[in-house]
Formats: C-alpha cells, structure tokens, sequence
C-alpha cells in the first residue's frame, strides 16, 4: 500500500533520516517509535508532503507521490497540539475540508460526529472542550474525507493518564472497524506496544528494527532496541 525506498533528509550538515525503507500494507497501524531526535516526526512530515526528502522514494497505492504536495496526497493528520480552529464549532471544525453540496457535507458531519461520539457537543468551539475531547475532534476532521491513510504525529502527549488510556482503545477501535491504514509516532514504548500491529524503532535516523510487539520487546535486535523498549527499560 505505502512503501517508502531509500528516503533521506538532511537539515544543514545534520542527517536527519538516512535511507529509510519501509513497507506499510494495506489496514495495519504501524507506530515510529523512537526517542526524542530520532527523525520520526521528519519521516511522517514526508509521507504528509509537508516536507521534501532529499533523495528516496514515497509510493502510495502503486503511485510515486514523492514531489506531490499535500493536497494532492490522500490522507488525514492529527497532531499533538490539536489545531482546530477556535472560531468554527466542532461541527464546523469537521466539516472544514468536505466539498459537494450542503445536505451531503451535513450528512457526513453527522456521521462522524455520531462515529467518534461527539453528537453532544457539536455546537461548542475549541475552547470549551477538554484536550481529549479536541483531540477527538481533530481525529474527526481527519476522517472526514475518508482519506485512506491516517497519520498521527504524538496525538496522546499532550493528554493526562486516564483520558490517553481511554483515547488508546478509541483510536484503535476505530482504526479496526474503519479498516484504516494508519502511521503513528510516539515516543511511548507502551503505547506503540498496546497499539501497533508493527513497530518500527528508530535512533539517529535509522531504523534500528521493524518487528511486531512481540519480537520488539522479547526479541530486540539490537542493544539500542533493548535497551529503549525490551525488559531492561
Ligand atoms: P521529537 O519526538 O522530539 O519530535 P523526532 O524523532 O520526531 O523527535 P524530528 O522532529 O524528526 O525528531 O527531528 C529530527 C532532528 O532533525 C532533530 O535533531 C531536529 O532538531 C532536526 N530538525 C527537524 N526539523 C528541522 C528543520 N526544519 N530544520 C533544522 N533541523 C530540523
């Protein structure tokens, strides 16, 4: 479904990502784990066209997306800080990107809002919500489109224990039942361990190893992948 060849991106004289390879296939959840500097958040921003690499490849669906800007790639994005606009309602919030006549864009507002449980508030802004909540939000307008790839870049790190606990299972649970091809970073063993089909770990613009939870944490391949999310933790 995505497969990303040879990727690299410098900034200045620092090498940022050093020929990423990496397969993504149709409906998994794949999370880039690493710690703080690694490059994941470089490597999502050049599956989102946000960014250009300096040489490799980005193919998605069979089609060479590398030069292609973002709006011509087909995918939804949240971020840590939940971006919504703060003068639109959450309704509204959702609704941002979706084309077509009025009462088919209310329709699918009304799906989504009613998907991701978010009917109550639909008439609030930004500001009266609770992180979790935006969050919710932002999950929500990235969907919207029915884009067939979800990037999340640390979506969970902004939020206190119990609501990122709670947001975990959603996320998933909605991931699963929408059968959506989704890319997540995180410098969080645990989450990338509860939430991943596979996890790729990255240090210093590598990666270190692509593996299943079970093989990351009992198997690590190296010393760094023991060390950052094996036993020895
Ligand atoms: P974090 O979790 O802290 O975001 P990360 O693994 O996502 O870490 P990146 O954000 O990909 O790491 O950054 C990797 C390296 O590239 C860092 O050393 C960062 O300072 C550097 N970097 C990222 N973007 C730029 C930029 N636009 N210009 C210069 N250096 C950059």
């Amino acid at each position: 479904f995505l497969a990303i060849d040879q990727l690299s991106k410098r900034f200045g004289a620092l090498t940022v990502l050093a020929g990423i390879d990496l397969v993504v296939h149709k409906g998994e959840f794949v999370c880039l784990l690493g710690p703080s500097g690694c490059g994941k958040t470089t490597l999502l921003r050049q599956v989102a066209g946000l960014d250009r690499p300096d040489s490799g490849r980005i193919v998605m669906n069979g089609r060479d997306v590398t030069q292609l800007p973002p709006g011509q790639r087909d995918y939804g994005i949240v971020f840590q800080s939940y971006a919504l606009f703060p003068n639109l309602t959450v309704a509204d919030n959702i609704g941002y990107g979706l084309q077509g006549p009025r009462a088919t864009r209310q329709q699918r507002i009304r799906s989504l809002l009613s998907l991701i449980n978010l009917d109550a508030i639909a008439d609030r802004y930004p500001a009266q919500l609770s992180g979790g909540q935006q969050q919710r939000v932002a999950l929500a307008r990235a969907l919207a489109t029915s884009p067939s790839l979800l990037l999340l870049d640390e979506p969970l790190s902004a939020l206190d224990a119990q609501v990122r606990q709670h947001l975990r299972q959603e996320i998933k649970a909605l991931q699963h039942t929408l059968n959506i091809t989704t890319i997540m970073v995180t410098h969080d063993q645990e989450e990338a361990l509860t939430m991943a089909d596979r996890i790729v770990v990255m240090h210093q613009g590598r990666i270190e190893q692509i593996g299943t939870p079970a093989e990351i944490y009992h198997q690590p391949a190296t010393r760094f992948v023991a060390s950052f999310v094996g036993q020895g933790n």
